[in-house]
Parts: structure tokens; sequence; C-alpha cells
């Protein structure tokens, strides 16, 4: 595996109470409101691999 262009993805655990997991590392992670990118995340903070925006995306290194 190449591993250069590595991201992640934050997936929703929980909608109503805003959770998110590290598709990565597997941190989950409470945000007051929204997701990540609405609290302005970039990077997992645990595993350190910028956040792909599209969640619907199968491959998160695009
Ligand atoms: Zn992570």
């Amino acid at each position: 595996m190449d591993k250069k262009d590595a991201m992640t993805a934050f997936r929703p655990m929980d909608d109503d109470h805003h959770v998110y997991q590290c598709w990565n590392c597997g941190s989950l992670w409470k945000f007051e409101a929204d997701g990540p990118y609405e609290n302005g995340w970039n990077v997992c903070p645990h595993c350190g691999l910028p956040i792909a925006r599209s969640l619907e995306a199968d491959d998160v290194s695009v």
C-alpha cells in the first residue's frame, strides 16, 4: 500500500449526538454541533491524517 497520500475520513456514528469516528485510527470524537469540517477540523488530532471532505467517496485518497 502506498501511504504517501494517506487521508482519513470522519464517518458519523451518532447523528443525534454529533459523534464521529476517524476512519483510519478509529478514534471517536464528539462535536457540539455538526461535524468535523463545520468545526474547522482539517486533520485528525489522534492520527494526524488529513480528513477527506467527502464522506461519500469510497476512495478517500483522491
Ligand atoms: Zn484518526
